[in-house]
């Protein structure tokens, strides 16, 4: 399968392994804390993330992330699956000096090349609990994850976000960042893998002036 269209929405979550929460001196929120990458941000497996001039740290966040499949609007948590069509690697790349800076996280998470996805494959819920996502820079690993180790469930999160707003088909929702985000340099390949699902790899280049 591939993204069947340019998603409407890249919904993501922040702080939602209570390790990657410490290990940014936050607390774990106690309901799930949500934002928006503009679909412009979007990037293949093998393009360039680009380092914004002047933008200071740029970290790698690997994650997992869900495709929706149909319209979802107030979804039931049992039913949460029925809506999600794939799974697939995704880097939240994130501009961490702009997102401190900022009382929000638009220009932080918003660049161009600021999403790498890989290609989609059908989701299994059974298989679900059991994904893992490594991050590797330069063939070094940097982050690991597991599904079962989210503090807020998928199913969960699927039902709070579409109380707040409609999920479309292609739509993509990730599911946060395991502990172990660092910079990214000029010059580096990084690569966000779930093992049985896929990698997206992208080499890091500075932006041009
Ligand atoms: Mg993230």
């Amino acid at each position: 399968m591939s993204l069947p269209n340019r998603p409407t929405k890249i919904l993501c979550v922040g702080r939602n392994y209570r390790a990657h929460a410490e290990e940014l001196g936050q607390d774990v929120p106690t309901e799930p804390l949500i934002f928006l990458k503009p679909p412009s941000s979007l990037l293949a497996n093998g393009d360039a993330i680009r380092l914004p001039r002047g933008a200071g740290r740029v970290d790698h966040e690997g994650e997992i992330a869900v495709v929706v499949g149909r319209r979802a609007h107030r979804v039931g948590e049992d039913e949460a699956f029925s809506y999600l069509a794939g799974v697939v690697p995704a880097n939240d790349v994130t501009a961490r000096d702009l997102q401190r800076k900022d009382s929000q996280w638009t220009r932080a998470k918003g660049f161009d090349t600021f999403c790498p996805v890989g290609e989609p494959v059908p989701l299994d819920p059974e298989e679900w609990p059991d994904l893992v996502v490594r991050t590797r820079v330069n063939g070094e690993l940097r982050q690991e994850g597991r599904v079962s180790d989210l503090v807020f469930s998928l199913p969960f999160l699927l039902a709070y976000v579409t109380r707040i707003m409609t999920l479309e088909p292609g739509d993509l929702l990730l599911t946060g960042s395991p502990p172990g985000v660092a910079p990214l340099q000029a010059g580096d390949r990084v690569e966000v893998e779930i093992p049985g699902v896929g990698t997206v790899e992208n080499p890091v280049e500075e932006a041009s002036a």
